[in-house]
This record gives structure tokens, C-alpha cells and sequence, in this order.
């Protein structure tokens, strides 16, 4: 999964957005940019579901969540993700490239609003780890 090319992690999410600014022309407008994240979305949910009905390396056997433990520690071990089996690499790999693209526009929405990814995953990683299980993910 490793490539060459040099890329410092301090700044991979800088760099990214960078890059994303300089080769995003035919979907430059808002509109294209948010539509094609809800695409991407819709394409990531897709393979997710074409794991489980075509590839079949993965299932789904849903049932009611049990909220009912006393504290928030006690329910990270009792709620389920409902998921049997493990992803395999052809499908790890057509989710990965539906991620990455979903990345692209995400990095392409906070070029357009001005708003720096970087920073939104730190603030969105502290609070993470401040609240722990209390931020009711
Ligand atoms: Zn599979």
C-alpha cells in the first residue's frame, strides 16, 4: 500500500487540499463538488453492499442495539456493527478508491469555504480524545 512519493504526514492534509487546488478544473463549482460528494457517499455504501451480495465476504445480521448497560464503557463492548466475516482485499480495494475519491471532494469543499481540513481533523481528533466515549459518537 505504500508508494514513493516523499510526503510528510505533518502536512499530508495540507498537501493534499494543495494538490486537490491545482487539478480540480471540470468539477469546480460548489454544486459539483457537493453532488459528487453525495455520489461518492452513495458509491462507498454501494461496494459496502456489493461485498455482502455479490463478493460475499462480508454479511450483515442486524438486530436491535442494547443501550441498556450502565455506563458508556460497558456498551463499547455490547453494541454491535452487525457485520459477520472480514472484507477482502478485491473489495477493501474498490471501497479504498471509492474513499479516496470521496477524500478529493471533501479536501476540494474546504478549498472552495475557505476551511482548512487539517485543522477541522485535529479539532475533530482533540475532541475525540478529550471526551472519549462522552462525545456520544
Ligand atoms: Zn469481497
Amino acid at each position: 500500500m505504500s508508494n514513493n512519493i516523499n510526503i510528510d504526514k505533518n502536512s499530508l492534509c495540507k498537501d493534499l487540499q494543495e494538490q486537490v487546488s491545482q487539478v480540480l478544473i471540470r468539477h469546480k463549482s460548489i454544486l459539483d463538488i457537493t453532488t459528487k460528494l453525495d455520489e461518492y457517499n452513495a458509491r462507498i455504501n454501494r461496494a459496502v453492499a456489493k461485498s455482502v451480495t455479490s463478493c460475499g465476504c462480508i454479511s450483515i445480521n442486524a438486530s436491535k442495539q442494547d443501550f441498556s448497560n450502565d455506563s458508556f464503557e460497558e456498551m463499547l463492548d455490547s453494541v454491535k456493527n452487525h457485520l459477520n466475516g472480514e472484507i477482502c482485499n478485491s473489495c477493501k480495494e474498490v471501497l479504498s478508491g471509492e474513499i479516496g475519491s470521496y477524500i478529493f471532494y471533501l479536501a476540494a469543499l474546504c478549498n472552495s469555504l475557505d476551511l482548512d481540513l487539517d485543522e477541522i481533523l485535529k479539532s475533530e481528533y482533540n475532541t475525540i480524545k478529550t471526551l472519549g466515549v462522552f462525545s456520544l459518537k
